[in-house]
């Protein structure tokens, strides 16, 4: 299939570029709209997939036109954790109509409620009574309205790889950032990072490296704005003592492949930060240590989502110095947030996740943030934002 659309356009391109030049001097021509080839097509109705962070999707429509996309996840080396059925696909209608369309997980079950976006328009969440679930939850039956034209829908507003980038690249600008490409992934794609502010401490701050955590990456948004707005005398004297090390895509092939949780090798990322055999974990912790140099990393957070906004922290007797700040972030949540996290203390050397190798390797509190799946973005952002506040409050002084 993929080479018959590359023949296609081939084909149309040549002969486009024949027409072109027999009619130069016509003021206008009119050739099809060339784009890529949906996944199934039938009854004025397309889906289609290529884009990136589109999903793994096969698809059928019934000849009423009823859509069946069926949600899959890459390969796996090893038995699946947490599934987190990522779908994302667009939807082109001939017509405007009434649309059936049905996600089938097979033996997974529905886990992230459909977000649609037509035209320009912002990302909606899809109101409630629009969705229906089998017995098992393997099948989720979406209705709705269909504008002619086209309909993203998907599991958590897209965010390709470029994306938080960015982002990060816009909320640093003109505050003396450095931005590196600290490695390649395992496809070939930039790994880049952001290092600034003043050099006697280090934090250390990431996100995706699982790529349906969208919520996660919110939170760390209103981190980082944080710990670049606030303006006042503790702000300003946090971020003259701590050099910044910010990862914002460590996982950019899994992001834009529509992966569930791993990366492109197949490999859950935060299960490979000590044995180190992937190429992103293994050039983004040589980053890190190597901008740390010998200075003191007072603390490395790591934002994910789950189905519910808990902290995973090391226990509060962990050998390391800055420990007590755990306290104090605890203490920021409770006073702040309308809905407090739950916290967990543990630590597995042999784990690895990035919380771990933080405490075993730079004698850091590693921090992993996970924001509830369904949380508003506003509510992500404003967690985000106090943990910078936290970190502020007690590392400025
Ligand atoms: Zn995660």
């Amino acid at each position: 299939m993929i080479r018959l659309w590359q023949g296609g356009l081939g084909a149309a391109a040549g002969l486009a570029a024949m027409l072109a030049s027999a009619c130069e001097n016509l003021p206008e021509m009119s050739l099809p709209a060339l784009g890529p080839p949906p996944i199934c097509a039938d009854a004025g109705l397309r889906v289609e997939t290529s884009f990136p962070a589109a999903g793994r999707h096969d698809c059928a429509i019934a000849p009423g036109g009823a859509i069946v996309v069926s949600v899959d996840h890459e390969p796996a080396v090893t038995e699946g954790i947490n599934p987190s059925p990522w779908y994302a696909f667009k939807l082109n209608s001939d017509t405007p109509r009434e649309a059936t369309i049905t996600l089938d997980y097979t033996d997974y079950t529905h886990r992230y409620a459909p977000w649609i976006k037509r035209g320009g328009t912002a990302w909606q969440k899809l109101p409630e009574a629009s969705l229906a679930l089998n017995e098992r939850k393997t099948r989720a039956t979406i209705k709705m309205p269909l504008s002619q034209g086209e309909t993203y829908i998907a599991a958590q507003p897209i965010s390709p790889a470029g994306d938080n980038t960015g982002w990060t690249r816009n909320a640093l600008s003109g505050r003396g950032f450095t931005e590196t490409k600290y490695g390649a992934s395992r496809e070939g794609r930039d790994l880049v990072g952001f290092v600034g502010g003043g050099g006697i401490e280090v934090i250390v701050a990431l996100t995706r490296q699982h790529p349906p955590e969208t919520t996660g990456q919110e939170a760390y948004r209103g981190f980082v704005e944080r710990l670049m707005k606030r303006d006042d005398a503790r702000a300003n004297a946090f971020r003259a003592r701590h050099r910044m090390i910010l990862a914002p895509m460590p996982n950019p092939d899994g992001v834009d492949g529509g992966n569930w949780r791993l990366n492109s090798g197949g490999v859950d990322l935060n299960r490979d930060w000590g044995q180190f055999t992937q190429p992103e974990t293994k050039a983004l912790s040589d980053w890190i240590v190597a901008q740390a140099g010998d200075r003191r990393v007072v603390a490395m957070m790591d934002f994910h989502s789950t189905d519910r906004t808990v902290i995973y922290a090391p226990p509060l007797e962990s050998p390391s110095p800055t420990i007590g700040f755990l306290p104090q972030l605890k203490q920021a949540f409770d006073t702040r947030l309308k809905s407090p996290p739950e916290w967990s203390y543990s630590h597995n050397p042999a784990g690895g996740t990035s919380k771990g190798w933080a405490l075993e390797a730079l004698k850091a509190p590693g921090i992993t943030v996970e924001l509830w799946d369904q949380i508003s973005l506003e509510d992500a952002r404003a967690l985000g934002a106090a943990a910078a506040d936290a970190m502020i409050d007690y590392f400025a002084r």
